[in-house]
């Protein structure tokens, strides 16, 4: 069942535009618990979102296909077809726009993010039940704020070179390690994606030799130090969870 909260805003959904505001982006809703559902729903609404809300994992690749919203916020467990299937469906289609949907998963138990990043299915974040609906709605804003084109004619604040094995911070060489040189190659391939501690780990180490939590903790630590000097700080801790690579505008550019 699809129920739009905002009829009078309604038109074309499966005409994309990427240059629109916040304020016409299509958010799909994929809930069972009508009242989650619905409180999603008024909050996404109320926040000038256009919303669609769905009751069922059945039929949702299908429908996100056809309408093409600007994110999913989609719940972990559902009658039919899970939110771990629909996940992976959208991910592996072939029209980059839908597979690259914002992607939202919402779990109930906190321990539950550890698998469900171990299985890299590529949500762009999760959040855990209970949750405020207004951290919901600024989590959205977030996903569709790092999902935003990056203007071409900006140059990128980290460069990575493969050649040389540096990293350049807008021009300038920052010597790194080959493991941090790693871990920052992981970390920006994919901006705003959380990788767990064991996921970089993964990345760092191809012999799976035991390493703790904390050698990457303190490769990171160095890594921040470095980028920290050269006037970055593009990687953000994520409680409980592991790290992140952000887009950083933050340091105007020298010339
Ligand atoms: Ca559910």
């Amino acid at each position: 069942m699809t129920v739009s909260a905002n009829d009078s805003t309604e038109r074309d959904p499966g005409k994309p535009d990427a240059g629109k505001p916040d304020s016409s982006k299509h958010v799909l809703v994929v809930e069972d618990e009508p009242k989650i559902g619905a409180l999603l729903r008024d909050y996404l609404a109320a926040s000038a979102f256009r919303v669609s809300l769905r009751e069922t994992g059945a039929g949702t690749v299908e429908w996100i296909r056809e309408h093409a919203p600007d994110a999913v916020v989609l719940d972990l467990m559902l009658p039919g077809v899970d939110g771990l299937q629909i996940c992976r469906a959208l991910r592996a289609l072939p029209e980059p726009r839908i597979a690259n949907v914002p992607l939202l998963m919402l779990t109930a138990r906190v321990e539950e993010i550890d698998r469900l990043l171990g299985l890299e299915l590529g949500a762009d974040d999760y959040i855990c039940k209970p949750f405020s609906p207004r951290e919901v709605v600024a989590r959205v804003r977030a996903v569709l704020r790092r999902a935003a084109p990056v203007d071409p004619g900006k140059l990128p604040a980290v460069e990575l070179d493969e050649e040389r094995f540096e990293a350049r911070v807008r021009g300038q060489a920052v010597a790194l390690t080959p493991v941090e040189f790693r871990l920052l190659r992981k970390l920006s391939a994919q901006p705003g994606r959380v990788y767990s501690r064991q996921q970089l780990m993964d990345a760092l180490y191809s012999d799976h030799r035991v390493v703790s939590d904390r050698t990457v903790d303190s490769h990171v630590k160095n890594l921040r130090r470095k980028l920290g000097e050269a006037g970055v700080d593009p990687i953000a801790s994520i409680y409980g969870l592991g790290y992140r690579f952000e887009w950083s505008e933050a340091s105007p550019q020298q010339a």
